[in-house]
């Protein structure tokens, strides 16, 4: 891997595999009826494996939609020459409603006060594209009683400058066992759509599900699913993992080089703090990465390890900002490829397995390793 042709000087290196991407959003779409949309949820830079990247392979393998979390997310989209529909899932000020309508992209509203005060700053001659938000159970973001919601609908109505355009609402427990409270979220959001219809009449998008509910209650939708964690080919969550139907690709990998391999004696410490000590004589390897890139302490901990030629190797001592020591088996040459996260011969390290060793979700991990690390598209 020439990571110099990406400008990098340092042999640390993420490689995202959009095919994998691919593979995932067309899984996804096998479970549903074909008239389903799929919105590829980008936000936080796709999930941190590249918004742009993410994005055009997702639209070119069958998703309909884009979603992001923020406005300048999308205008970053919209910037890189993507012309796809996107929504911005999260809150704007309403102040901010004209740039959005600019560049032609959908917000989720669900404040009355919002679209008074969004309107006089949009251009009469075109629409703003809404989506209204209900908050069913989730307790986030969302209007909470029928009233607003008519008031809402009132408005879009009566005002040129806004198209209603969508309903939707999110879904807090689809990635656990036990549909109950999830069953108590449909509910409210069915009686929210049913009344929306009768006095808006159809409406073009209606929409619930996340990967989890995608994926585990396919059939269940409305006519489009948000397609987020999985298409990045992880899984929601772990616990529920045997239940998800197809088979999903990992797209991240991060890998690194050995810049430096050393015997000691037995009693050496390596590291801040001295907390690791040599017990026997050992080779130890030096990695170019640590937590000023994301790659937090706690990976050290836990026994987190790493592959060298296909072996697992135990980090020792304490992560440092920029590099950290791994234990070899042998001595192995400096340059040698060291994987902290994908396959190396038979062996794997998932994304699952950093996240279980730091006591926390999938989602975290690609989020954390930040733009330091250089991501290569393989
Ligand atoms: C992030 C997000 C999603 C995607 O969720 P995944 O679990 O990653 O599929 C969908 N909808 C909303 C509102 C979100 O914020």
């Amino acid at each position: 891997m020439d990571t110099h042709s990406v400008n990098q000087y340092r042999d640390t290196w993420i490689e995202i595999d959009v095919k994998a991407i691919a593979s995932n959003v067309k899984s996804v779409k096998t479970l549903h009826h074909p008239d389903v949309n799929v919105m590829a949820v980008v936000k936080a830079d796709g999930y941190g494996h590249g918004a742009v990247t993410v994005a055009r392979t997702a639209l070119e393998s069958g998703a309909d939609w884009l979603g992001v979390a923020l406005l300048e997310e999308a205008v970053e989209l919209r910037n890189a020459g993507v012309d796809a529909p996107i929504l911005v899932l999260g809150p704007i000020n309403p102040q901010d409603a004209s740039v959005a309508q600019h560049y032609r992209i959908s917000i989720t509203a669900f404040q009355s006060e919002w679209l008074a005060e969004a309107s006089p700053h949009l251009d009469p001659e075109s629409a703003l594209h809404v989506h209204l938000k209900c908050d069913t159970g989730m307790g986030r973001i969302g209007l909470t009683d029928e009233q607003t919601l008519l008031d809402m609908l009132k408005m879009l109505k009566s005002d040129k400058r806004f198209t209603f355009t969508g309903i939707f609402t999110h879904l807090a427990t689809a990635d656990e066992w036990g549909s109950e409270y999830l069953s108590r979220q449909l509910k409210a959001f069915q009686s929210y759509v049913q009344l929306a219809k009768e006095v808006a009449g159809p409406i073009p998008y209606i929409h619930y599900s996340n990967s989890a509910a995608s994926l585990r209650y396919p059939g269940n939708d409305y006519n489009m699913v948000r397609f987020g964690i999985s298409m990045y080919g992880l899984v929601p969550a772990v616990e529920t993992a045997t239940d998800i139907p197809v088979s999903l690709k990992p797209a991240m990998s991060l890998h690194s080089r050995l810049t430096h391999v050393k015997k000691v004696q037995p009693e050496t410490s390596i590291s801040y703090g001295a907390t690791y000590q040599a017990s026997e004589e050992e080779w130890i390897g030096t990695v170019p990465i640590g937590y000023g890139d994301g790659w937090l302490r706690a990976n050290a901990t836990n026994g987190g390890e790493v592959l060298v030629k296909g072996q697992r190797c135990p980090m020792v001592g304490r992560i440092c900002m920029d590099q950290m020591m791994i234990r070899l088996p042998s001595e192995i040459p400096v340059g040698t490829k060291v994987t902290l996260i994908g396959k190396q011969k038979h062996e794997e390290i998932s994304i699952e397995e950093v996240s279980e060793r730091l006591s926390t979700i999938t989602y975290e991990i690609p989020c954390l390793l930040n733009g330091r690390i250089p991501r290569v598209n393989i």
